[in-house]
Parts: C-alpha cells; sequence; structure tokens
C-alpha cells in the first residue's frame, strides 16, 4: 500500500542524499551574481511528489531559492499561453546550442534569424518581450497567477537577488542590445530586462518545484482535480524543450544518462518530472511523479553537481527513463 511504500521509498532517499551530499565539495556555487555566493555549498535536497500523493522529501527541503533559469520554461509557457504558439514559435526557435546558457557567439551566427531557443538567455530575453502588458508587474502577473494556482500560494520575488541580479547584468544587456539591434524584441529593452531579472528572482522551495514538474508530467493536468492548467500541447513544448535544452550544455548527457525532462538554474534548483506510464510488466516504483532538487554547488556547466548525481542515481533506480 500506498504508506509503506512511502516509508521504504523515504529510507532509500534519505540514504541517497546522505551519500550524495558528499559529492557537493566538488562543485562551486555560482559567483557572477554576487548574492548567490551567500548559498551554503553543502545544501542538498530534494522532493518527490508521485502522481498517487506520494511524497517523499529528503534533505535541505526547508531552504528557499531563487528559481533563476527554471522560470524561462513557465515564461515560455505563459507566453504561448497568452499570445499562441505559432506566434512564439514564428520567433524564437525550439534548437538545442551546445553553447552556454548567455552565450554571444551563436547569436551572430544566427544573425537575422531567430534566437535558438527560449531555455538560453537570448531566447528567454525574447520570450520575456513578448509577454503582455506594459510594466514588468502587468508582464508578470500571468506568470505569478500560473504559479500560484499550481503551488497554492503566491511566490515572492527576493528583492537582493534581483538588485544584485540588476546591477551585475553586463552580459545580459549586451544581449539585449544585440535583440534590439537586430529586431527581435517587442517592449522596451529596459523593461524587458527588468521583467527578465525579477522572473529569476522568484524565490520557491523544492515542494513547490515538485508541485510544478507534476503538473507538467501530466500534460498540463492536475491529477487530483483533471483541471487543465496549462494547454496540453503547450506543456509537451516545453518538455521537448526540457528534454534538448534544459540542462545547458550537458543537455545531451542528461538525457542520455538519465532520461527526463529537466530545467536546472544557477541558483542550484532542479525541476524534474516523470509521465505516469501503463506498462505491462511490474509497476515502477513511482508511476509519474514532478520532482524538485536543490544543490547550489554547480559543476563546470552550471548544473548542481550533487543534484545532477542524485537525479541519475534515483532515475536509474526506480526506472524513470522516457525512453
Ligand atoms: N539570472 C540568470 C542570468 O540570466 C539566470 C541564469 C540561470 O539560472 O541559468 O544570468
Amino acid at each position: 500500500n500506498t504508506e509503506t511504500n512511502q516509508e521504504w521509498l523515504q529510507n532509500y532517499v534519505d540514504d541517497w542524499v546522505s551519500f550524495y551530499r558528499k559529492h557537493t565539495a566538488d562543485g562551486e556555487v555560482a559567483s557572477y551574481i554576487p548574492i548567490l555566493q551567500e548559498a551554503n555549498r553543502d545544501h542538498l535536497g530534494i522532493t518527490i511528489i508521485g502522481n498517487d500523493g506520494m511524497r517523499v522529501s529528503s534533505g535541505d527541503v526547508e531552504v528557499p531559492f531563487t528559481i533563476q533559469s527554471i522560470s524561462k520554461v513557465f515564461s515560455f509557457i505563459i507566453a504561448c499561453m497568452e499570445r499562441g504558439v505559432s506566434y512564439i514559435l514564428d520567433r524564437v526557435d525550439v534548437e538545442p546550442t551546445g553553447e552556454a546558457f548567455n552565450s554571444i557567439m551563436h547569436l551572430e551566427m544566427q544573425q537575422l534569424k531567430k534566437p535558438f531557443n527560449p531555455l538560453i538567455n537570448a531566447g528567454a530575453i525574447t520570450v520575456t518581450s513578448m509577454l503582455p502588458g506594459k510594466t514588468s508587474d502587468e508582464k508578470l502577473k500571468p506568470l505569478f497567477d500560473l504559479m500560484e494556482k499550481i503551488i497554492g500560494y503566491r511566490p515572492a520575488l527576493n528583492v537582493d537577488i534581483y538588485e544584485s541580479e540588476r546591477d551585475s547584468s553586463m552580459r545580459n544587456r549586451a544581449i539585449g542590445y544585440y535583440l534590439l539591434e537586430t529586431g527581435f524584441l517587442e517592449s522596451d529593452m529596459n523593461i524587458t530586462l527588468e521583467t527578465y531579472f525579477k522572473q529569476c528572482s522568484i524565490e520557491v522551495t523544492l515542494d513547490d518545484l515538485a508541485k510544478m514538474g507534476m503538473i507538467l508530467a501530466n500534460d498540463g493536468e492536475d491529477p487530483n482535480t483533471l483541471e487543465e492548467i496549462i494547454p496540453r500541447q503547450v506543456a509537451r513544448l516545453a518538455k521537448a524543450l526540457m528534454l534538448t535544452c534544459g540542462m545547458y550544455d550537458a543537455s545531451g548527457k542528461f538525457a542520455a544518462y538519465v532520461g527526463i525532462p529537466a530545467k536546472s538554474g544557477v541558483s542550484g534548483g532542479i525541476i524534474a518530472l516523470s509521465p505516469p506510464r501503463v506498462r505491462d510488466e511490474e509497476l515502477p516504483f513511482i508511476n509519474g511523479c514532478g520532482i524538485g532538487v536543490y544543490g547550489p554547488a554547480l559543476d563546470d556547466k552550471g548544473n548542481s553537481i550533487a543534484g545532477i548525481r542524485l537525479l541519475r542515481h534515483i532515475a536509474s533506480q526506480w526506472d524513470l527513463s522516457i525512453f
């Protein structure tokens, strides 16, 4: 039954988290936004919420952190919901780059064509410029509304991180100017960047990420109420992007070795999910789940170093790969 199963899974996950916590020593906390350096590099936590109500949570699960690049998935979703999928895809491609998230190089290679994908900064900033509204608050309202609907409370901005990010944003401003020059921005550049920095500074917990992952796992539907939170087509697009472009320039390896849609952020958060499956053999341990991982010590690609290893272990033990 679910309860014994849950206890059993909990024991396993506790062991794995304490084992992989040692791996945090192999990584570094992000420092290009000064205040992110204040995170505790030893932290590691995970929350898994299953379709059947199973909830396993272990490690540093109470520590709030900023959503950072994970927000790109949801601003893309909102842009598609507000402007229509074809409008957005006419202006941003869905092709992985193999370059760093804030790379400028590929922009010029792509001259006069569209940014490669909505999960790298150039594409994400373009998507943010397409959100309806004149001010950053107007643009972000539907994003906050969607998050509130899923996580059950209205998330807040971490103002210190927002200011730190804004004040150390030379690279993103360079991207912004480039997009302005090439005619991709649909809103004022400063408002667009302000909106982008704010969306990255939304504070979340592991529980929130797991809930958001669970909605995506179910193609946008809440498995408990059967309410459509995100249109199916949009949820599937978002998952395809997560799988191909979600883990920076290590997305191919993550797809190969872990095999589930995921998106990470420089604060050390990862959202991941495993869709429910109907199979002839024995049912998987968890049949459909959303996963939140937090571990601010990052590898050289910018992904949580212990978080990735923990996810890889769990995905293989529980046979989560979508392949
Ligand atoms: N705020 C970050 C930036 O654009 C987001 C980066 C990330 O999480 O990858 O620099």
